[in-house]
């Protein structure tokens, strides 16, 4: 089997060439390698072979794998559903967290940052496709619920992330990139203040160099640098 550095190798490629076809800078874009049922010894390959950003999905799940890689230099980010009751342990361990949907979440982050004098960066999901089954705010929402959590000290809104609706051919799902984009754009042009528009979380295995076409600074990868989940 291809080893995970190797696949790094040509995921940071097919990312250059990507960014270069759009007028991009190759390093406005970053791998955030998904990790969720990765073991810790597989993780700390991709580790030695350049990966610093890891996203986990559960909270449960990423504390034991936190704790077996502290030794290691990796940021991590929370890119799945955040449930309240848990936003204690995403401020303490994950330096983003993408899924943000609601004031209500985004309050009760706040309250635990505020306990930890820490601000806390987050981004905002959003819903693109508007697909019951997927958490995040509509986009017609997004510059309410934004402009409401601004006034909000310990945390920090840092752009946007979404999970398009899933098509075989990335083709199709260029329009739900592109209008994320967009509304980034306006969310920026609106100047509201706390908040800067740095970063978009979008594209997975599937999709990514169509993600980064259209903007993408973040892309979520799992499968193309593990292999398959189980
Ligand atoms: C699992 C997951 C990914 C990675 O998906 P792959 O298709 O394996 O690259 C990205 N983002 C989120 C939110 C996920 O849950």
């Amino acid at each position: 089997m291809e080893t995970i550095s190797r696949r790094l190798e040509r995921i940071r490629h097919k990312i250059a060439e990507a960014a270069i076809r759009s007028g991009r800078n190759p390093d406005a874009v970053k791998i955030v390698g998904v990790t969720k049922t990765v073991s810790p010894d597989r993780i700390s390959e991709a580790v030695t072979a350049g990966l610093r950003i890891l996203g986990e999905n559960y909270i449960q799940e990423s504390l034991a794998k936190i704790d077996a890689l502290s030794s290691r230099d990796i940021s991590w980010h929370f890119i799945g559903r955040l449930q309240s009751n848990k936003a204690k342990f995403a401020i303490r361990h994950f330096d983003l967290i993408h899924s943000v949907h609601s004031e209500k979440l985004a309050t009760e982050i706040n309250r635990q940052a505020a306990k930890n004098s820490r601000i806390q960066p987050v981004l905002i999901q959003v819903n693109t496709g508007q697909e019951a089954t997927k958490s995040g705010v509509s986009p017609g929402d997004a510059v309410d619920l934004i402009t409401r959590i601004s006034g909000l000290e310990n945390i920090s809104v840092r752009g946007l992330m979404t999970m398009p609706p899933f098509f075989d051919a990335p083709e199709n799902v260029r329009p739900f990139f592109r209008n994320t984009a967009d509304l980034k754009k306006k969310i920026e042009d609106a100047g509201i203040d706390n908040v800067s528009m740095t970063e978009l979380s979008m594209g997975m295995t599937g999709d990514y160099e169509a993600a980064v076409e259209e903007g993408a600074t973040l892309v979520r990868i799992g499968t193309a640098i593990f292999g398959d989940r189980p």
